[in-house]
């Protein structure tokens, strides 16, 4: 049996309902399933219930989220069911459930210039924990952008957690592992490559997201809102962006150096995660200066765009995941390779819709 597909821990067989009551209250509709309100038939404390039909997939899904859970920035999983549903076998996830809405819903919502330097770089050393938390369990979330950042409760108390594993992969080198002698010291760097451009990708995103936590809008963005822009994918490549002005007047220098080091294009370059959360913006988040940023008023200034903003986001980092893949699978191969280029096109294309 393939360990990484299988189950962990194993999910519970009794039927969920002896211990939940399942509302028709929708919480959010996903690629994959539905999530639902439930109540805990004991404590009738609220979850969250996602709903999987059954397939490796699913159970990867569940399994590395099941691993993850336990970070206090992370939407913890409480429980697990396999149960027949309609003649399908399905994994009924329940979680935490999140009331507090969108990271950056929650920006915009703040009165006008309330949102600081230091808060956003408080923000962001919350999301780091929740990557390193992933990273230094072989995990890689790929799939990091502004919606999948959510708050527990409205209000001071809500705690921000990262949430949905749909993408998410395991890094780990098995090969190496399964070699009993095995010693880091001397292994070259290439031989432990490959787990690094998985986590790369959250990398990338953690700049993307402090980018706009740091101006309202994000550092790419396509010409007149074409489904697939090759000046985009281009402007990414390249890594062509700027920090304008006046939105980046007064924005730290440190900052921009942090986000350039997390934007890097070249994957292997780029920080790893332990180099961010030691960044001194990050680890003395508190010492950030309190300067007032345009986000807020950018944000809502931008508002119409935001769906633009996250389908693009959705874009790039699916454009991402399948360029790395084909760079562990093959490491020489030079990009330049028609049927890896077709290959790459079709999955573009899945991944957007063209627009009418
Ligand atoms: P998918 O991976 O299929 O896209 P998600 O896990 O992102 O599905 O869930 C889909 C939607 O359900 C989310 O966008 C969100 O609105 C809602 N949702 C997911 N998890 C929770 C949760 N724990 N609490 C509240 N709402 C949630």
């Amino acid at each position: 049996m393939n360990s990484i597909n299988s189950l962990k821990a194993s999910p519970k067989k009794t039927p969920i309902t002896d211990d939940y009551e399942i509302t028709k209250q929708v919480l959010g509709l996903g690629i994959n399933g539905k999530v639902v309100e439930c109540y805990n038939k004991k404590t009738r404390e609220k979850f969250a219930l996602k709903i999987l039909v059954e397939s490796e997939k699913a159970k990867r899904e569940v399994n590395l989220h099941w691993r993850a859970s336990g970070c206090r920035h992370i939407v913890n999983i409480i429980d697990v069911y396999e149960n027949k549903y309609h003649s399908n076998t399905c994994l009924l996830v329940v979680m935490e459930c999140m009331e507090g809405g969108e990271l950056f819903q929650r920006i915009q919502d703040r009165p006008e210039g309330a949102f600081t330097e230091r808060e956003a770089a408080q923000v962001m050393h919350e999301i780091c924990v929740a990557v390193k938390y992933l990273h230094d369990r072989n995990i890689a979330h790929r799939d990091l952008k502004p919606e999948n950042l959510l708050y527990s409760k409205n209000g001071n108390y809500g705690v921000l957690k990262l949430t949905d594993f749909g993408f998410a992969k395991e890094t780990i080198n098995k090969d190496t592992l399964q070699t009993p002698c095995y010693t880091p010291y001397y292994v070259a760097p290439e031989v432990l490559g490959p787990e690094k451009y998985d986590k790369s990708c959250d990398i990338w995103s953690l700049g993307v997201i402090m980018y706009i936590l740091l101006c309202g809008f994000p550092p790419f963005y396509s010409n007149h809102g074409l489904a697939i822009s090759p000046g985009m994918k281009k402007r990414i490549r390249t890594g062509q962006y700027t920090f304008p002005l006046p939105e980046w007047q007064n924005v730290s220098q440190d900052a921009k150096d942090l986000i350039n080091g997390m934007l890097n294009v070249d994957p292997a370059k780029r920080l790893i995660i332990d180099d961010v959360m030691n960044n001194r913006w990050i680890a003395q988040y508190t010492a950030v200066p309190q300067t007032p940023l345009h986000t807020h008023r950018m944000l809502k200034e931008g508002e119409d765009m935001w769906p633009e903003v996250q389908e693009e986001m959705t874009r790039s980092l699916a454009t991402m995941r399948v360029d790395y893949d084909q760079v562990q699978m093959k490491p020489l191969d030079k990009s330049n390779n028609s049927l890896l280029n077709k290959r790459r096109k079709k999955v573009f294309m899945a991944v957007s819709p063209k627009k009418v």
